[in-house]
């Protein structure tokens, strides 16, 4: 099989105009403060990182729809015992493409993919490490092939006017957020134990994602209806050597011969047995 030579770790390109990360973003703008720094201020070089929390969430929402397309149902992130505020929220999920987390581990070992993939009952680790993404608005700092990205923080302060004609919009309350503005970099995952099928639902979703990178149920993090997390997204191509991947992100280098070449060996050769992989395994006909 193709397959069989391809290592455990992959890399996804993200791109997005406006990121807002609700559980916040980690800034080493200690390093810069000295006592007097602004956070506005756009000479301020900080970099950062986000959180593989949200990351993390918005994959598997893609996995589990294209789960669901093929006809399966796909594990619900909650815990069944959980005491859900919204109980009956709960089970119109699970009539609508989800089954009980780690209902499926009475029929196989393993679970369902997306709790194979995504880990949790138990401590059961997922079989995808998702690492968090690094940025840094220097680009010449950046370092894709260990899935950090280019990035510009910035703290964002929003007003809330009051509508009373009387107060001229006065502000009611000042909501300030931590947004990382023109992300351009590689997202590294890496699994624990690899199968076919993995790849294809990795490729399919990623796919899946950036199809659908408008919808507001799809798109990444906070501030949805202001156009964040609007993320263009795409698996790099696995067999791209380190060199390749640096040149994806290369504005001043087309790419070369050689990539254009791994490209369709890759759409010819390779991801055809990663979906058929896929296909078979949610439909049950291997174990693998
Ligand atoms: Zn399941």
């Amino acid at each position: 099989m193709a397959s069989e030579e391809l290592g455990p770790e992959f890399f996804v390109r993200l791109r997005a105009d406006l990121l807002i990360i609700g559980d916040s973003i980690l800034t080493d703008r200690h390093h810069a403060s000295n006592g007097n720094y602004d956070p506005t201020d756009p000479q301020n070089q900080i970099g950062g990182i986000i959180p593989s929390f949200s990351l993390s969430g918005w994959l598997r929402h893609g996995t589990e729809r294209v789960v669901q397309e093929h006809g399966a149902t796909a594990c619900h992130p909650g815990e069944v015992n959980a005491n859900f505020r919204k109980e009956d929220v709960y089970s119109r999920d699970l009539e609508a493409g989800y089954h009980e987390k780690g209902a499926c581990l009475d029929s196989v070992d393993d679970g369902c993919l997306i709790l194979d993939l995504f880990g949790g009952i138990g401590n059961r680790p997922g079989k995808i490490m998702r690492r968090p993404i690094q940025f840094n608005p220097v680009r010449s700092k950046v370092d894709y092939t260990r899935g950090q990205a280019e990035g510009h923080y910035r703290r964002l302060t929003r007003k809330i006017a009051s509508r009373n004609p009387n107060d001229g919009r006065e502000s009611l309350r000042v909501v300030q957020v931590d947004a990382v503005a023109n992300l351009d970099g590689a997202w590294y995952l890496c699994f624990r134990e690899q199968k076919p099928a993995f790849v294809g639902l990795l490729a399919e979703a990623v796919r899946f994602l950036n199809e659908h990178q408008t919808d507001f149920l799809h798109q990444l993090g906070g501030a949805r209806n202001f156009g964040g997390g609007i993320v263009d997204c795409e698996l790099i191509n696995p067999l791209y050597t380190e060199r390749e991947l640096r040149r994806v992100f290369d504005r001043r280098g087309e790419e070369t011969a050689a990539m254009a070449d791994k490209d369709e060996q890759w759409e010819r050769d390779y991801l055809p047995e990663f979906r058929s992989a896929l296909s078979s395994h949610i439909e049950g006909r291997t174990g693998g």
